[in-house]
């Protein structure tokens, strides 16, 4: 395939086993974990927890990223839709709440194959890091329940330095509306599970709250009735020896400062333990 799936537009060429664009991922389904996964805000994990698939590889690729082994170095194993529609059906036997597709924009066309071969009678999930094109996401349309993208950056001078996307904010804004045009509002089962709808992520970085300010404005003016999950689990690991702002954990103050303010702007949510801030809750990766 040419690819322009994301907005890298690389044009670039991936096939089954090797790609050339600036994810330099193949074509088919590479994968790094499959397991049930407890640590997803509530509404998510539950108590069975969620249906995780971790794909390998981002087209982000944030210098600080705790998933950094599989974001950047891509290491995973290569499967086929047909094996990736066995595995949802394998995960739904489990017992698990929902489907949840993590980075999963290079593969978009391997997983719409895969669920047309397989569609479990649960919520599918897609976990991305919201720097998504519209044309991509409306290829998905039908195929996804909830949206789970992060809004990282309201400057865009920080997605440049540390995810070498000088567009985030705009492409951003322009993925969650549309994400938000296919799911409407959230909507809850029962028990309190997501059946439907959109999370929007915000991880606050060490030595930035004004840019996580930022986001909670960017979000109040444009999604207000959409829910926030407020992440303080930024645990410093990646390629950050060039970033000396991004090598401790965040403080308790940035993160009630942030918090606060999420408050203060009365929107609505999850705001997450400071004690997540471990090494202990990044996945093992087991490929
Ligand atoms: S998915 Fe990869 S190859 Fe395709 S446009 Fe994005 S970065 Fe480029």
């Amino acid at each position: 395939m040419i690819c322009n799936l994301c907005p890298r537009k690389c044009s670039a060429e991936r096939n089954n086993t090797t790609g050339k664009g600036f994810c330099r991922l193949p074509s088919a389904p590479k994968i790094a974990r499959i397991s049930p996964h407890m640590w997803e805000e509530p509404p998510i994990s539950g108590t069975n927890g969620s249906g995780a698939v971790f794909f390998s590889g981002c087209t982000l690729r944030c210098v600080f990223c705790q998933n950094f082994e599989i974001s950047a170095e891509n290491k995973g194993r290569i499967i086929t839709p047909a094996k990736l529609a066995e595995e949802f059906k394998r995960l739904e036997d489990m017992g698990v709440h929902n489907i949840n597709l993590v980075s999963p924009t290079p593969y978009v066309d391997c997983i719409i194959e895969a669920l047309g071969i397989y569609r479990p009678g649960l919520p599918i999930v897609y976990n991305s890091s919201g720097y998504e094109r519209v044309e991509t996401l409306k290829k998905l349309d039908g195929y996804i329940d909830i949206y789970l993208p992060d809004f990282k950056y309201s400057d865009n001078s920080l997605a440049r330095d540390y995810s070498k996307a000088d567009n985030y904010v705009e492409i951003t804004l322009s993925a969650i509306k549309e994400m938000l045009r296919q799911t409407g509002e959230a909507k809850f089962g029962d028990s309190g599970l997501m059946l439907k709808g959109v999370i929007i992520r915000h991880l606050v970085l060490p030595n930035h709250t004004k840019n996580s300010l930022g986001v909670l404005d960017i979000i109040k003016e444009n999604f207000p009735d959409t829910l926030i999950s407020l992440m303080g689990q930024y645990t410093p690991h990646g390629e950050i020896e060039k970033y000396p702002r991004l090598q401790r954990k965040i403080t308790a103050r940035e993160y009630e400062k942030v918090r606060n303010y999420l408050f203060d702007l009365d929107l609505d949510g999850f705001a997450q333990e400071l004690s997540s801030a471990d090494e202990r809750y990044i996945p093992q990766w087991d490929y």
